[in-house]
């Protein structure tokens, strides 16, 4: 069932040239035939940092969002060579971010440093997309409810907006694998997720949850009903234009 608004969210990771605009540009023009378009979904694509600002000046007054896919988790200026505080990105029009990818968990990113870069991109007016998952380990030894809740619990505060928050439910096991939950096993983990952020962070609203984990336009099928979902953070899929369309064709088919 279709409802309310979805996110189609494009996680280009370690992909992109400056002639990669060409990716988006072919995604804008089927957006903007898409009579969908208004009512039913946003689009969202994170290309690397290199090509952030220049990207997104060109799509400053389009509807299509540019994001950034991570952040430094300190903010201002200060001596950390090779990195980019939010404050940075923040000050090239960027205003969503993707925060806590299971990917840069793996390669040291903790709950502390992922805290961090929730109260500061959040300080930076970002809207934030925090990605939680359990892995492989963690799901056969039935621990993921405790894990998300742990991964949550670590990463928010009630005093936040949750307006700004859009939590991207990812198993790390099902990130690039073609694994994938069941229809029935995802309805149950995203509706747990929504009442327990609403419960433990006393929120009057659901907060928003996208699914990632190999989306494309087969598996998409898959999602249609679930009517609890917010969109969808697609990795591989969304470095194709024809790939990423396909998907949003397919989900509203
Ligand atoms: C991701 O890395 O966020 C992701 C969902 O990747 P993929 O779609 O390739 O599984």
């Amino acid at each position: 069932m279709i409802g309310h608004i979805k996110y189609f969210v494009g996680n280009w990771k370690m992909f992109g040239i400056p002639r990669s605009i060409k990716i988006i540009d072919r995604i804008n023009s089927f957006f903007n035939k898409d009579k969908k378009n208004n009512k039913s979904y946003k689009i969202a694509i994170a290309p690397p940092h290199t090509l952030i600002q220049d990207f997104s000046n060109k799509y400053k007054n389009k509807k299509i969002i540019i994001s950034a896919q991570n952040c430094y988790h300190k903010d201002s200026f200060g001596a950390h060579t090779g990195q980019i505080s939010p404050f940075m990105i923040k000050n090239i029009g960027i205003k969503f971010i993707i925060i806590g990818h299971s990917e840069n968990r793996a390669s040291g990113e903790t709950d502390k440093i992922i805290q961090e870069k929730i109260q500061f991109t959040l300080k930076n007016n970002f809207k934030v997309f925090l990605c939680i998952g359990e892995n492989s380990t963690e799901k056969r030894k039935k621990k993921t409810f405790t894990v998300l809740k742990n991964q949550l619990k670590s990463a928010l505060n009630k005093r936040y907006n949750f307006n700004n928050i859009i939590i991207a439910y990812e198993p790390v096991w099902s990130i690039g694998t073609g694994k994938i939950l069941s229809p029935n096993e995802l309805k149950k983990i995203i509706i747990f997720l929504k009442k327990f952020i609403k419960n433990h962070f006393k929120k009057k609203t659901h907060i928003k949850i996208l699914y990632g984990g190999s989306v494309d336009k087969k598996s998409i099928y898959k999602f249609k009903s679930i009517k609890e979902l917010d969109g969808f953070l697609i990795g591989s899929a969304s470095k194709s234009s024809k790939n990423f369309i396909d998907i949003i064709k397919n989900f509203y088919k």
